[in-house]
């Protein structure tokens, strides 16, 4: 090993211990300790949303992260346990018939099949529009929506160290086999991205890529130190570990690994990038995840931060200015604020453009220039990521300043354009173009490249 990673500038303040990964689902919700002081009412209703939506949580994020005095407000909580609001009143009412009624486990599953099926559970066409192919046969696992990135689900990625309750990707997580997309084959992705060079970005989600043991990462990252990728610059992965276990990066049996792995590719020149998803301050409050981000920066990588605005978790300025300032404190650089995406339990979490812009504005005026790199609020719709840039007036009319920051095509990104001022609309398909046009002016184009495609 040519990289051995040292620690010049680290006082280490406590010795960290190993720590047992210790996990729970729906079905071992009444082996977890602190919630049994809860209302019988409250067990009973995560017991119910459940048994629709993915639920996992872990030890450490029960007993560090979790403020138990706050609960139910605390942001924390809402971030992993399931809420009565997350599911319609029809929907809920429907499955907590089924377990009054003590029904068994197939019927259970079957009707929560038919709800998840009304939930949206793939947005923004990505199923359909952004499978690419590897001499004429799909390719799957693999995304290829902007020119100069690709996004890779490796198939042992495709879980994660706890749940998000608002998740955008929970349809992989509740083993609906048509809903998964995940590949094991490293191979193949090599071999795309070899052909593909105007690809400069290598993107690896999950789920969380960081779930996987070290030496899968390594097969799927170390050939790309050979010439023929030359062209892929960076290797970003998208983990919320420094969230929920961030002992991966420190104390876990090949966290040693991991980290000369990062070094390694540092050392052979490409740009390493943990984009991590943070939603909250309270979240970097222990020891270990600080440890974790010295350990990740003293290898050179670096770690950006982003993160959806999500009601009844993080729908407060002063919450964003704390986490930026936090995170600007410890080398984090603060990338996007993104609009919770039209999925899942939506309607539980969602903040209208109007108030996530507020809150985005107010957070910024609290922070240094170092905080500001944060764009947003942003939103991952089917034609690119759409930037409320601001809200004006112009010529009597009330007016959104949107503009693409990527876009399935590259020339659409940086183009503003307008819409009408709404207090309600929660995504891009709600709004309409102002000053009377018709349409925005991707529209057409957009349009025939979903027909291209279908
Ligand atoms: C956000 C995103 C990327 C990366 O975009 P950047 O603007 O380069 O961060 C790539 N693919 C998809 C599908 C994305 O949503
Ligand atoms: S960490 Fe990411 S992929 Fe995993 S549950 Fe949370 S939002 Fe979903």
């Amino acid at each position: 090993m040519n990289s051995v990673v040292t620690f010049p500038n680290r006082i280490p303040t406590v010795e960290f211990e190993e720590r047992r990964f210790q996990v729970y689902t729906d079905r071992q919700l009444d082996k977890i300790e602190v919630i049994q002081n809860l209302p019988e009412e409250t067990l009973f209703e995560m017991k119910v949303v459940a048994s629709v939506l993915p639920f996992r949580v872990n030890e450490y994020v029960i007993n560090e992260l979790i403020d138990w005095d706050k609960v139910p407000n605390d942001p924390l909580y809402q971030l992993v346990f399931p809420q009565k609001g997350m599911l319609k009143e029809e929907h809920f009412e429907r499955m907590a018939k089924l377990h009054r009624e003590g029904a068994d486990k197939k019927l259970i599953q079957s009707v929560a099949k038919e709800i998840r099926d009304e939930l949206n559970p793939h947005p923004a066409g990505q199923m359909e529009m952004n499978l690419p192919t590897l001499n004429g046969e799909p390719l799957e696992g693999l995304q290829h929506k902007y020119r100069e990135t690709v996004l890779f689900f490796p198939a042992q990625g495709q879980t994660c160290h706890s749940y998000c309750t608002f998740c955008f990707r929970w349809a992989q997580f509740v083993g609906d086999k048509d809903l998964k997309m995940a590949s094991t084959d490293a191979d193949k992705l090599h071999g795309y991205l070899a052909q593909h060079t105007e690809i400069s970005d290598l993107l690896m989600t999950g789920g969380d890529p960081m779930v996987m043991k070290t030496k899968h990462l390594v097969q799927y990252l170390e050939p790309l130190l050979q010439p023929e990728f030359d062209h892929i610059q960076t290797i970003r992965i998208g983990t919320k570990a420094l969230t929920f276990w961030p002992y991966r990066f420190v104390t876990d049996k090949d966290a040693d690994e991991l980290i000369e792995l990062f070094a390694k590719l540092v050392d052979a020149g490409k740009h390493v990038a943990l984009m991590a998803h943070y939603n909250h301050w309270q979240e970097i409050t222990t020891e270990i995840s600080e440890e974790a981000i010295r350990r990740i920066r003293a290898t050179g990588a670096e770690i950006r931060a982003q993160g959806p605005l999500i009601k009844h978790v993080n729908d407060d300025a002063d919450a964003w200015a704390k986490l930026w300032k936090k995170q600007v404190q410890l080398g984090i650089i603060p990338y996007y604020m993104f609009v919770e995406r039209d999925t899942g339990a939506k309607n539980y979490f969602e903040v209208p453009l109007a108030k996530a812009y507020e809150v985005y504005r107010e957070a910024m005026k609290q922070v240094s220039g170092l905080g500001r790199t944060a764009r947003g609020p942003s939103m991952s719709a089917g034609p690119g990521k759409v930037e409320i840039q601001g809200i004006a007036e112009i010529k009597g009319e009330k007016v959104f300043v949107l503009r693409f920051l990527q876009g399935r095509n590259p020339d659409w990104v940086q183009r503003p354009f307008f819409a009408k001022y709404s207090d309600t609309a929660t995504w891009l398909h709600e709004l309409e173009p102002a000053f009377g046009e018709e349409k925005f002016f991707f529209e057409d184009e957009y349009e025939k490249m979903r027909k291209g495609n279908g």
